[in-house]
């Protein structure tokens, strides 16, 4: 059975490149870049050419870079480390759980947390986020580019807003990176969080930009390991295989078209250009074949790879069951929690009704996503919410009154 993956936002195949990068360093060169012998040494040296391709992707000094195990602990150290009991910190009612809940144990810490709500196309109005400062602010956190809806927020005025306001900024780059170009200067945040596996590097590797002279309160005490600001024996094959895709992906986003398939590195997927026309062709195709559907966050600027679609009589569910059946893998935004399935908070803080934000799936292409894979789910999605809404009563009853 043909079988196509479409959820890069969950987590991304190693590329081929990735993978032969990090084979010499299970097999011969395994060693504790703590080392001081030959081993060390070289393990060393691959660490801190990894890191000068992790720092050069987002252009900080490699110094201002600590490697972590993925986002979660990325964002975990940018929060933690940097507020204390008794300070105010603003975020976002879109962001990951790996912000949000972190930040609800602040709460439960002694610090007070304001959550700035979205429009209907899921962006953030910098100006919420100034007139949420306090005096006692320390730090805001708001999410480069949604996880859900790809949508991007205003980093960089929001970035002006905390420089002015004297507080820190850290943001959740972990969906952003790799698929626009970033930049932590131009963004003036304190902290920048990245992830290994949404960019084609493996799972378990991640990143946290700290800008240079910010005090961070290391989250995980041990040895004197990444400058004392998260203790542990480097994951060294996991590091360089993030090293590497850092370096494919800069190499992409420096060359926005690359139309040319067979060209030394180039993919059918291209660079951004040829990314968001494969997916809007999607997009484009999906909306045309059916009725009653839309796309959240359309309208707001988006990364390349992302479409978030809506289908009224739809459970969104159901729908990811059946295309899973016909071999397309995509997701609904929603969650299980106790039991029941609840709509995404991020569909429901953009004002979609519940049953639209359970009517809801995301779709997200990687760099291994061909013409053909696209193809293949612009004829499957119509054809299986057609039938979804053939066997819905409520459909039925809707289209026969
Ligand atoms: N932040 C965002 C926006 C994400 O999409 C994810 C993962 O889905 C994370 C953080 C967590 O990253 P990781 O899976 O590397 O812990």
């Amino acid at each position: 059975m043909r079988r196509v993956y479409l959820d890069n936002n969950a987590t991304t195949p190693v590329l081929p490149e990735v993978f032969e990068a990090m084979r010499p360093f299970y097999l011969e060169q395994f060693g504790n870049a703590s080392s001081i012998h030959h081993y060390g040494q070289h393990a060393r040296a691959a660490v801190e050419k990894a890191r000068a391709s992790v720092a050069a992707l987002v252009n900080a000094r490699p110094a201002e870079i600590v490697f972590t195990s993925g986002g979660t602990e990325a964002d975990n150290l940018g929060i933690f480390g940097l507020v204390q009991r008794g300070d105010h910190v603003i975020t976002s009612t879109v962001e990951h759980s790996a912000v949000l809940n972190t930040c609800k144990r602040l709460e439960q810490m002694g610090c007070e947390v304001s959550f700035v709500a979205v429009n209907d196309r899921g962006e953030i109005d910098p100006a919420n986020v100034r007139s949420a400062l306090r005096s006692n602010t320390r730090l805001i956190s708001v999410m480069m580019a949604n996880n859900e809806t790809g949508v991007i927020q205003p980093v960089e005025e929001i970035g002006k807003i905390a420089l002015e306001a004297d507080v820190f900024f850290h943001t959740d780059a972990v969906q952003a990176a790799g698929k626009v170009v970033i930049d932590v200067q131009k963004i003036a945040c304190d902290a920048l969080s990245i992830s290994g596996h949404k960019l084609h590097a493996p799972q378990g590797t991640g990143a946290l930009f700290i800008k240079k002279g910010t005090l961070i309160q290391p989250q995980i005490y041990g040895g004197s390991h990444e400058r004392q600001r998260r203790a542990g024996t480097e994951n060294l094959p996991g590091i360089v295989g993030l090293g590497k895709a850092a370096e494919l992906a800069q190499g992409w986003l420096a060359s926005p078209s690359t139309p040319n398939p067979g060209a030394d590195g180039a993919r059918e997927s291209g660079g951004s250009v040829e990314m968001t026309a494969m997916r809007d062709r999607l997009q484009d195709a999906v909306l045309g074949a059916l009725e009653d559907a839309g796309v959240n966050g359309l309208g707001a600027p988006r990364v390349p790879n992302t479409t978030n679609f809506w289908f009224d009589h739809i459970e969104g569910e159901a729908l990811v069951i059946a295309l899973d059946l016909k071999g397309l893998a995509v997701s609904s935004g929603a969650a299980c929690s106790s039991g029941a399935i609840e709509p995404s908070h991020v569909l429901l803080a953009m004002g979609l009704p519940h049953q639209r934000a359970r009517a809801s799936i995301r779709v997200s292409l990687g760099k291994q996503t061909t013409q053909d894979d696209i193809d293949f789910a612009i004829k499957v999605i119509p054809e299986t919410v057609g039938r979804l809404r053939e066997i819905s009563p409520v459909y039925q009853k809707q289209t026969v009154s």
